[in-house]
């Protein structure tokens, strides 16, 4: 059953989502040549347990770790390991965490160090279809509407939307009722109505759309090894405008230190606009 959620609730995933994108800056911030999965995941670990909030993944069908890690090819649902990120490798951070009962889900997929062209542009072609999505997702269209800008939006480059995998409706569990398809063809008409919680997450492939789990029964790859990106945003639909409860403007209005502002001026992956050079 799709759950409409009262104004109280509404200010509880508010704060739930500002937490979940502060971890995400954080992360961000972190994201350089020779710095490990694990370390990664544990920065995300801590600060979600210094804010009395709990990793929302970790244990989660039986996930060991508190962050997903998605290296080049790989998809989503990444495990943190030893491995290094090596410069000009792109990663998926996929990050949820839960607080005072209600859960946040945010992903950005972030470049470390110099990144090569078609990979700055598969990035930012699937974070502007993650936006065009959101400003679809009005009262009164459908989650068919919410597909439709994402394939709109990737389809004249000729990128492979993944479709075994979804966004979700999101309130005092992880995952609630509707699936969120980033393709047409596999969303339903269902009317999107104020209060309703979702978070829309398009994975994008530079090649087929085509993907597979690997031994480790978790990542998910592409089936060609091309590149893959992932962004995501918990957002709540309105009476107006769509609401991102994982927006990061409060985290860029306090930034102060030198290291902050210097990622606004590159782009700020987890906003609008556009990739770091
Ligand atoms: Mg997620
Ligand atoms: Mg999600």
């Amino acid at each position: 059953m799709v759950q409409i959620r009262s104004k109280r609730e509404l200010a509880a995933m508010r704060k739930s989502g500002e937490l979940t994108s502060r971890v995400l800056f954080e992360l961000t911030k972190h994201v350089k040549p020779g710095v490990s999965l694990l370390e990664l995941n544990n920065i995300a670990e801590e600060l979600t347990l210094s804010f009395g909030a709990k990793p929302a993944f970790k244990g989660y069908l039986g996930f060991a770790h508190s962050l997903c890690t998605s290296v080049n090819e790989h998809v989503v649902h990444g495990i943190p390991s030893e491995r290094k990120l090596a410069e000009g490798d792109v990663v998926g951070l996929d990050f949820g965490l839960v607080f005072n009962g209600f859960f946040g889900d945010s992903a950005v997929t972030v470049g470390v160090g110099k990144i090569s062209d078609k990979a700055r542009k598969l990035l930012q072609i699937t974070k502007d279809s993650l936006y065009a999505a959101i400003d679809a997702s009005r009262e009164g269209n459908t989650l068919k509407d919410i597909a439709k800008a994402i394939e709109q939006t990737v389809k004249p480059h000729q990128y492979g939307i993944v479709r075994e995998f979804v966004g979700h409706g999101i309130g005092t569990r992880l995952h609630e009722d509707p699936q969120v398809a980033n393709y047409e063809a596999g969303a339903s008409n269902l009317k999107l109505k104020a209060g309703m919680t979702i978070a829309i997450e398009p994975m994008v492939n530079e090649g087929t759309h085509r993907v597979r789990v690997l031994g480790d029964k978790w990542t998910v790859t592409t089936d060609d090894g091309g590149l893959s990106a992932h962004y995501e945003h918990t957002i709540a639909i309105t009476d107006s405008e769509p609401e991102i409860l994982t927006n990061w403007t409060m985290v860029l209005d306090e930034a102060k230190t030198t290291q902050d502002i210097e990622i606004i001026k590159k782009g700020a992956y987890g906003q609008r606009g556009s990739n770091p050079s």
